[in-house]
């Protein structure tokens, strides 16, 4: 049987920088653990446009969609702020999101001990915080029609429409689903069925997929905004948390920054089942291409690390070697070790990328 295959696009900024890092990491597990991957690289964002003139070239979006995950660093930087729309950086990263059907987008929210300290919230309420949100990525108000701002007598008037279809649904609370029953087995559904029937069709579907497939996973479900207070009060009662396009938006940011830096969030956004059984996957940290630090070897490369890790559990079914990448990077911080993102205490000098990864690979001896 061939190794599973990986596409990496390290992007623009500090992309090339923190994707260094992880290719240190792929390759340590095929020496160490038997686990060796296909791995090729290609051109996204502005590199891509440098070289081709468009920010996804089609052979690259074809790789993308036979590779069994996509690998992405950061695209875009101030060289490109004034490309056209068209072919701006960005419209690269949406191409790859909008053609692989990247339905369900992952964003976990967790709180490594070491760094508990950088949450706005007190220690307790986030030290072992460990949470995913699911948003829906590809329907909802941010594409239903009608939208657009109209003349209305003598006024304008701005409309955006929330639509969803059972099938739209369907898939995502599958995926919410199957993701728990990885985790902690429990999923909250978040919508506003008090206010809105797209609401109501929501936690209808949802339960309905839950009761016809998922009955060994414990469902709940709440109104959004008391979600979102019980994000800030008491978080640790989540395992998966379930929602649209909007609210997921809202929701996922807020739970991120319980956890402190931007240096630290992955991501993942999943699509149906290819032919062997694997989602199409996109991996990503949630920071941008920091052209501020860029070429500084300033960068934290954690997140783009915890988004490989999210790669070995939910494209590889390798949930075991996950844990064992998360517990070094836990061990790398409960040592001390910080990127200048992550420095707090006096008298702590911060580490490069570059170090930062080295020390994430001997922690990963460490644990053999
Ligand atoms: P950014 O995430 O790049 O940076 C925000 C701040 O966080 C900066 O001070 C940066 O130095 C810091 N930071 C980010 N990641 C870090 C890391 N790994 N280690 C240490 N510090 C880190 O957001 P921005 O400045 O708003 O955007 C810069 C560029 O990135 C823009 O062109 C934007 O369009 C693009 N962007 C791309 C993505 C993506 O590729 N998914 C996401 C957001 C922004």
């Amino acid at each position: 049987m061939s190794n599973p295959s990986i596409l990496i696009l390290p992007g623009d900024g500090i992309g090339p920088e923190v994707m260094a890092e992880v290719r240190k990491i792929i390759s340590w597990y095929g020496d160490n653990r038997g686990l060796a991957f296909d791995v090729s690289e290609d051109l996204v964002g502005g590199a891509a446009y440098d070289a081709h003139g468009t920010p996804l070239h089609d052979d690259t979006m074809t790789k993308a969609q036979e590779v069994d995950a996509v690998l992405l660093g950061a695209v875009g930087g101030p060289k490109y702020d004034n490309l056209d729309f068209s072919v701006k950086p960005e419209r690269g990263l949406l191409r790859l999101r909008k053609e692989m059907d990247l339905f369900a987008n992952l964003r976990p929210a967790q709180c490594f001990d070491a760094l508990a300290d950088f949450s706005s919230l007190k220690k307790d309420v986030v030290a072992g915080l460990d949470i995913m949100i699911v948003r829906e990525l590809t329907s909802g108000i941010y594409f239903g029609e009608p939208r657009g701002i109209f003349e209305e007598g003598n006024e304008r008037v701005g409309i955006n429409t929330q639509r969803y279809t059972e099938s739209e649904i369907e898939r995502v609370a599958r995926s919410a689903f199957e993701l728990a029953r990885r985790r902690g087995n429990k999923v909250c559904s978040m919508e506003k069925a008090n206010v809105m029937e797209s609401g109501i069709l929501w936690r209808e579907v949802v339960q309905k997929v839950h009761d016809e497939e998922y009955a060994d996973v414990e469902l709940s479900h709440m109104y959004a905004d008391a979600g979102a207070m019980q994000l800030c009060r008491w978080p640790k009662q989540f395992d998966v948390i379930v929602t649209d396009n909007l609210f997921g938006d809202l929701l996922s940011d807020a739970a991120a920054m319980l956890t402190g830096s931007l240096g630290m969030l992955p991501s993942a956004s999943l699509g149906a089942p290819m032919a062997n059984g694997r989602p199409k996957a996109l991996y990503e940290p949630v920071h941008g291409s920091a052209p501020d630090i860029a070429g500084e070897g300033k960068a934290n490369p954690i997140a783009c690390v915890l988004s490989f890790a999210m790669a070995l559990r939910y494209s590889f079914d390798q949930g075991a070697e996950a844990d064992r990448l998360e517990q070094a990077v836990e061990k790398v911080l409960a040592d001390g070790v910080r990127t200048a993102d992550l420095l707090g205490e006096e008298g702590v000098t911060p580490v490069s990328t570059s170090e930062m990864g080295d020390a994430i690979i001997a922690a990963l001896n460490a644990s053999l």
